[in-house]
């Protein structure tokens, strides 16, 4: 007999989960409180499958910038101190995360995801027929001098770990992507990451979506789940509107849902909201070939078919999104004016990361059987769903006696 299983969430680290179970040989059902797939955090993200850039958030040089940013005068991270106890007792995992060795560790381990998606990604690839702007051209991230030194250490670690990442100058970059000739941008050096890709994680969730509907994977949308059910210490299902869905095992892809929906069985998971903004215009008069990053502003531009989408800040407890996204319009105006058809009439969004402490996603067992994890992944949901959906199936799928073939 197949498991069922009740996967929660219908984002691209849900999709994937179920995906990755369904091939595995489980009864899978989604629930999804939105009335689509990819209402969250997967619905208007930057857009960069970004393989090769998974330097932690935490670092030392985050740390400088520390004080202009409480004193809300750093433009790309704003943080509204609150007493909030699930941030103060967040924000200090995070600032412990903020040293080089640590940074170092977070960075390899993400590499292992990454490395793994960038593989897996051609199987999704080929099962939706790239219908999410697929785009395997590669990456710019723009770089001051002061940066300079800590980007070559780090893409030296990456080479080591076999990726093909390099520092170039910035006239070796404005050959690789002619649009920057045009930009205002002061850089004076990049990395170029010549395998990082991208795509419009929002249509491949529309697309997955379809190819798991023509398996026995079932969608069930409008379907909020109030609290997950315990029985005599086992997950045994949970709890919508006045409905119980039974099930062998739970899998929480919820996102920033999956704090609250795990503390109703009593569980505490470090997981907060990092909110981000984006803009999606038509591309302009010089299309840009590659993605690019600016690495100290937090913003990335990237080309999605015959759109730019433009995302980015990191900003915690901010009330007011129409400002920040004022903003970011403002400066990709400044710095890249021929990037996108700014007269058109484009969509803003704001979303918000799923963010933990260290920037690692929590994957796998909790400390109550048949309740699994697969969430937190922040900054680079998108990049590393494929690789860990694949890991959280495949530990769920062990303790029904299946093992990978
Ligand atoms: C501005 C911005 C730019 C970004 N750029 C990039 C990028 O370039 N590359 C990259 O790799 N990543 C990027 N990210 C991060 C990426 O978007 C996220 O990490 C990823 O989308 C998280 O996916 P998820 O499925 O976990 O969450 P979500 O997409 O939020 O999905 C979770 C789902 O769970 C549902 N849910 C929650 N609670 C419940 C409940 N109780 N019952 C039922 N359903 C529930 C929600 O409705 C939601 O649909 C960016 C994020 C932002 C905000």
């Amino acid at each position: 007999m197949k498991p069922s299983i009740l996967v929660i969430g219908g984002g691209v680290i849900g999709v994937t989960t179920a995906y990755w179970l369904d091939k595995l040989g489980a009864k899978v059902t989604i629930l999804e409180q939105s009335d689509t797939l990819a209402d969250g955090a997967s619905f208007a993200n930057g857009g960069q499958l970004s393989y090769s850039f998974t330097d932690a958030l935490a670092n030392p040089a985050l740390l400088k910038r520390l004080p202009s940013i409480l004193l809300g005068l750093d433009p790309a991270i704003r943080i509204r101190p609150t007493l909030d106890p699930e941030l103060i007792r967040w924000s200090i995992r995070f600032l412990r995360n903020c040293t080089s060795a640590k940074a170092d560790q977070i960075t390899l381990k993400l590499l292992e995801y990454t490395a793994r998606s960038a593989s897996l990604m051609q199987e999704f690839a080929s099962l939706c027929d790239s219908g999410f702007d697929h785009r395997a051209a590669g990456k710019l991230v723009l770089l001051h001098h002061n940066d300079v030194p800590q980007a070559s250490r780090i893409s030296r670690i990456k080479q080591q770990q076999g990726f093909d990442v390099e520092v170039i100058s910035s006239d070796e970059a404005r050959k690789i992507e002619p649009a920057l000739e045009t930009w205002t941008e002061p850089f004076d050096a990049a990395v170029w990451a010549r395998n990082d890709e991208s795509g419009d994680s929002n249509k491949f969730v529309a697309a997955l979506g379809e190819q798991l509907g023509k398996r026995d994977v079932s969608i069930s949308l409008g379907q909020t789940i109030h609290s997950l059910l315990e029985d005599d210490g086992r997950l045994t299902g949970v709890l919508t509107n006045g409905h119980i869905h039974n099930a062998d095992a739970v899998v929480v892809c919820a996102g920033n849902g999956s704090r609250s929906l795990c503390a109703t069985v009593g569980l505490r998971l470090p997981v907060y909201p990092m909110t981000g903004y984006s803009l999606t215009f038509p591309v302009g008069r010089i299309p840009l070939q590659r993605s690019v990053t600016l690495s100290r502003r937090k913003v990335v531009l990237t080309r999605l078919g015959d759109r730019i989408r433009i995302a980015g800040f990191l900003d915690i407890g901010v009330k007011r999104a129409q400002p920040r996204i004022d903003q970011l319009r403002k400066l990709a105006l400044e710095v890249a004016p021929t990037v996108a058809d700014f007269s058109a009439s484009g969509s803003h969004w704001t979303g918000n990361r799923p963010m933990t402490p260290d920037g690692l996603p929590l994957i796998g067992k909790t400390s109550i059987p048949g309740l699994y994890l697969n969430t937190g992944q922040g900054m680079l949901g998108w990049t590393v769903a494929a690789a860990t959906g694949a890991k959280t199936a495949r530990i769920v799928m062990q303790d029904f006696g299946v093992e990978e073939t």
